[in-house]
């Protein structure tokens, strides 16, 4: 029996099957600018590893949500807290990771840019953090990661593994039982869904860019979306921010129609979490000072992160509530999407013959009047999301209140350390607001 892997409409193209194959039987194809997979019979075994490394096809074991404990927080270090598209917790903690295991071999994996493309890499000194920094919204490539993280893991390495929900997962289904490894930890960043290469080509085709430095860039600036959700790119030499109203990427990014098809029922946006970690914006705070240059929500999903969390030495971080968390960030709870419903998502290939480049490009761009057309696919998406909202909070209610509770943070005045003191926080890492 010949192997059956996740249809393409399911399929996140995490690649485990790929890394796991031993026979060169499992092809990357492109297909609508995503990575898909098919099976070459020939070279084909039956040996059923890829059926069992697909998180899809054999669902992976999640979190309980009860073990949850909720953290705003931010990088220690200035430099690292502004590079990174939230507060930088990702970095922060990855710093903190090379310091409690300075004695023994360490790896950290991440998402990083390469020439207007996402890679996973794996990196094994603290300086190279960097390349692993910022959010890059479209699909990174991660064929040959999980078989190096296993190899490194066999070879006695501690692992941070960071990357989106679904590579998590494919990470999980790759290792089987090995990670439950206490020396591998996986950070998870909360997904919009994720875009296509074409979306960053069209930008950069309509910009005349060779290429693109930042996704998010709040160098000069606060996390606020109108002003650090707008990309950096090179323009007549220079290196150019553009305007959020300006940016073709995030029109094309908000609109979901160039989203891997799964992105829009995804299986790992709910409130039982993948990773040991989870990372966010962490909207919804009531103090807006906090955002000057970046919050990330922070959350571990069990004990092992908490521990990561507690005795991490570059992130200052405050405890604070699910529901706050819950009510600034929908895909927290849930990443079902009207969208792919819409005719261009369902016949994207029919319609790249039929329409002109002009009227394509218009209509992924969400430019009136065809916005008005997209509007019933976001109104019907906002709807669920509210009903997702409430069943999600009755669930926490009867099974896990505490959660739920609001940090009672004293009237607006709560205490902020001002950016430039926060190095006076860095020695008292783990006090409680
Ligand atoms: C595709 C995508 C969608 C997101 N959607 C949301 C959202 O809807 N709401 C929200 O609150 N936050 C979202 N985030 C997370 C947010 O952008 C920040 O990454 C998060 O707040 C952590 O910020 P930070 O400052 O701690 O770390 P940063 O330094 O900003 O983030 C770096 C981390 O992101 C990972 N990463 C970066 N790009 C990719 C990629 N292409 N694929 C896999 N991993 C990647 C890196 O491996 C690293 O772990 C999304 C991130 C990505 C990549």
């Amino acid at each position: 029996m010949y192997p059956h892997l996740a249809k393409d409409k399911n399929c996140t193209g995490c690649l485990a099957c790929y890394d796991v194959c031993n026979h060169n039987a499992i092809k990357i194809i492109t297909k609508n600018s995503h990575q898909h997979v098919r099976v070459d019979i020939n070279a084909c075994r039956e040996c059923g590893l890829c059926e069992k490394s697909c998180p899809i096809i054999t669902p992976i074991r999640k979190n309980e949500f009860e073990a949850m404990k909720v953290y705003g927080g931010w990088a220690n270090d200035e430099q690292t807290r502004i590079d990174a598209a939230s507060g930088g917790g990702f970095a922060g903690l990855a710093q903190s990771f090379f310091h409690l295991h300075k004695e023994d071999k360490v790896a950290v994996i991440g998402a990083a840019l390469v020439n207007n493309r996402v890679y996973h890499k794996l990196i094994e000194h603290e300086k190279d953090i960097t390349l692993l920094t910022n959010s890059k919204y479209i699909q990174s490539y991660t064929q040959g990661i999980y078989k190096e993280v296993s190899k490194k893991l066999k070879n006695g390495y501690w692992i941070l593994f960071s990357g989106c929900p679904c590579q998590i997962a494919g990470l999980y289904g790759y290792l089987g039982k090995k990670r439950d490894c206490e020396r591998l930890i996986t950070i998870e960043v909360v997904c919009h869904g994720i875009a296509s290469h074409e979306a960053l080509d069209l930008h950069l085709e309509y910009y005349k860019s060779s290429h693109i430095y930042r996704f998010r860039d709040k160098r000069k600036g606060t996390q606020d979306w109108k002003f650090s959700q707008c990309t950096t790119i090179e323009q007549n030499g220079k290196e150019v921010k553009l305007k959020r109203k300006d940016d073709i990427f995030y029109s094309i990014y908000a609109g979901w129609m160039l989203d891997r098809k799964s992105c829009s029922n995804c299986q790992f946006s709910e409130i039982n979490r993948v990773a040991d970690i989870t990372l966010a914006d962490f909207w919804g705070l009531p103090v807006p000072d906090y955002y000057k240059q970046g919050v990330s929500l922070i959350i571990a999903n069990n004990s092992k992160a908490n521990s990561l969390i507690k005795n991490a030495d570059s992130i200052y971080t405050f405890e604070d509530s699910l529901r706050t968390a819950i009510d600034g960030n929908p895909h927290l709870f849930t990443g079902y999407k009207f969208i792919q419903y819409h005719p261009i998502v369902i016949w994207p290939n029919f319609f790249r013959k039929v329409l002109s480049k002009k009227l394509r490009f218009n209509i992924l761009t969400n430019k009136m009047p065809y916005k008005l057309f997209w509007a019933f696919y976001k109104l019907a998406t906002i709807y669920l999301t509210k009903y997702r909202k409430q069943q999600t909070i009755k669930k926490l209610q009867e099974k896990a209140p505490n959660l739920l509770k609001i940090i009672n943070r004293g009237g607006v005045k709560w205490p902020i350390p001002k950016l430039q003191k926060i190095h006076e926080y860095e020695n008292r890492n783990n006090h409680h607001l």
